[in-house]
């Protein structure tokens, strides 16, 4: 099971929803996590951090190293892969797309009432679109859908 983990910014002006894959690392794992707004007081080490549409997010690559050795996952742990594999991830596709999903479908669900195939025909309309432009604007996670 996956749960949402919410995650304030070094700056406090934005918050991310997070998902750990298998809850193999603990929230702590997540050192800091940078905003647009705030990326820039972070000093670059691509050796445990990485970088998604702006925003920036710095592991502790050895705590992550030995946990994920222990449960006997022997792939080379880097910030990447931790990303990548879901490890510490978002939650979705960026760090507020569940939120923004839960606005889309609240938007079409007075159709619902009106016409159940319509609402469904524009709801899988609206999250093509959605994917379409979160994969133009260079999130990671959309590239590969
Ligand atoms: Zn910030």
């Amino acid at each position: 099971m996956c749960l949402t983990i919410r995650r304030t910014c070094v700056c406090g002006r934005e918050e991310a929803q997070f998902m750990h894959r298998d809850n193999i690392l603990p929230k702590s794992i997540l050192v800091n996590l940078y905003c647009p707004s705030c990326r820039s007081q972070a000093s670059w080490d691509g050796d445990c951090m990485t970088e998604d549409n702006g925003w920036v997010l710095e592991f502790d690559i050895e705590g992550a190293r030995f946990l994920m050795w222990h449960k006997g996952l022997l792939d080379e742990v880097t910030p990447d892969f931790i990303f990548d594999q879901g490890y510490c991830s978002w939650n979705g596709m960026t760090p507020h797309d569940l939120e923004e999903r839960a606005i889309l479908h609240a938007e079409l669900a007075p159709l619902l009432n009106q016409d159940r195939l319509a609402y469904i025909n524009a709801l899988k309309t609206t999250m093509l679109e959605r994917v379409h432009d979160l994969k133009a604007a260079g999130w990671r996670k959309a590239q590969n859908i």
